[in-house]
């Protein structure tokens, strides 16, 4: 049995500029004998989202901080190897905030128990965060109804990637922009969108204007920023504009300037509203049943990138401002 925990901790806060692996360091600990009702898990697979940047920035009501200092926090899959909690057994799989070491500990109460089956690991994407907050954020705010134009930015990622399959699923046609070829094919080929854009390389306001006859009545927008304004220009009567996620921003110096197309909302009558996942969590149980079936039934797809390696945690969590990701981020251990 192990004595000792490899861990990286948080060295630098990042607001204001971009991420950079000197942002961690390693370290090594001995493991402390678990205090009644707590539960040692050995960290087998680590989930990745952009919002781990802002939890470094410790933004107070947006997610539970990592500041410098502390072990980086990180949602992930392992085996229970120590128990003190009759309730859980060990050898259980569990998905818990075990953050980016080798072994978490944390109380009984902080896991869920999950089957050893072929979702584990969608369990930390589609059936995760972000599948559910595909689910929620187009079905709640977005409401989209047959027959609509759907627009999805950041499409090929763990959350747009759903988001749009949702959409075709409620009768919507649906463009997705994301960031070069590959991923646009894969979006049109095998997802099932009508049509992507890829912001690196075209000319995302004609090509709107080309594809978005009847107007835009959803944005789902996971990047804000340029791609924001130009589907403001397009907008529908009525449209609903669903404020997810504004990648496009987490890494820059300032504030960036506001989108030149907003007033059009004015004009067409339409709602920009943000939300936080963390506002429907008594509906998760009832989403994730709803996912689980898509999948089974070959209703929904997803697409996993897996990195692999202890000494590859935070070089991973950078390919997201990249774009290198294809797919949910995962690392296995
Ligand atoms: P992801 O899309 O799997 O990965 C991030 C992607 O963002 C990259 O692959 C890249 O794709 C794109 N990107 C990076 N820098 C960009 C830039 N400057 N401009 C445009 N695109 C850029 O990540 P995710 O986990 O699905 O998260 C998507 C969004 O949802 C994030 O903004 C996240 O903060 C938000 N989110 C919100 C909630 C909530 O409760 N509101 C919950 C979860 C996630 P390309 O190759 O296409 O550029």
């Amino acid at each position: 049995m192990t004595t000792t925990n490899r861990r990286w901790l948080v060295n630098g806060d990042p607001r204001g500029r971009a991420l950079a692996l000197s942002d961690w360091i390693v370290d090594e600990e001995p493991l402390k004998p678990l205090t009644e009702g707590q539960v040692r898990v050995k960290t087998e697979i680590l989930a990745y989202q952009p919002a781990m940047k802002g939890q470094m920035e410790v933004i107070p009501g947006y997610s539970s901080g990592s500041p410098v200092g502390t072990v980086m926090a990180s949602p992930g899959v392992g085996e229970v190897v120590e128990s003190t909690a009759p309730q859980i057994e060990v050898g259980s799989k569990v998905v818990a905030n075990v953050g980016w070491q080798e072994y978490g500990t944390v109380t009984a109460k902080q896991v869920q128990v999950v089957p050893d089956d072929d979702l584990l690991s969608a369990r930390l994407g589609i059936l995760g965060a972000s599948g559910l907050t595909a689910y929620f954020g187009l079905l709640k705010i977005g409401q989209p109804e047959a027959g609509d134009t759907v627009v999805v930015s950041g499409a090929a990622g763990a959350v747009g990637s759903l988001t749009g399959q949702i959409a075709k699923l409620s009768g919507c046609r649906v463009i997705g922009t994301a960031g070069g070829q590959q991923k646009c094919d894969w979006l049109v080929n095998e997802l099932g969108y009508d049509a992507a854009i890829d912001y690196k390389n075209e000319n995302v306001k004609a090509r709107l204007k080309e594809l978005c006859f009847g107007g835009v009545n959803v944005f789902f927008d996971n990047v804000g920023g340029p791609v924001l304004n130009d589907v403001l220009a397009r907008i529908a009567n009525g449209a609903r504009i669903v404020i997810c996620g504004g990648i496009s921003r987490y890494e820059q110096e300032s504030l960036p300037a506001g989108p030149a197309n907003y007033f059009n909302v004015v004009f067409r009558q339409a709602k920009i509203e943000g939300f936080l996942l963390s506002g429907y969590e008594r509906e998760y149980p009832i989403a994730i049943d709803r996912i689980t079936s898509w999948i089974r039934e070959g209703k929904v797809t997803y697409r996993e990138d897996i990195q692999q390696g202890f000494d590859n945690i935070p070089a991973t969590l950078l390919r997201l401002f990249t774009g290198e990701n294809f797919g949910k981020q995962l690392l296995k251990l």
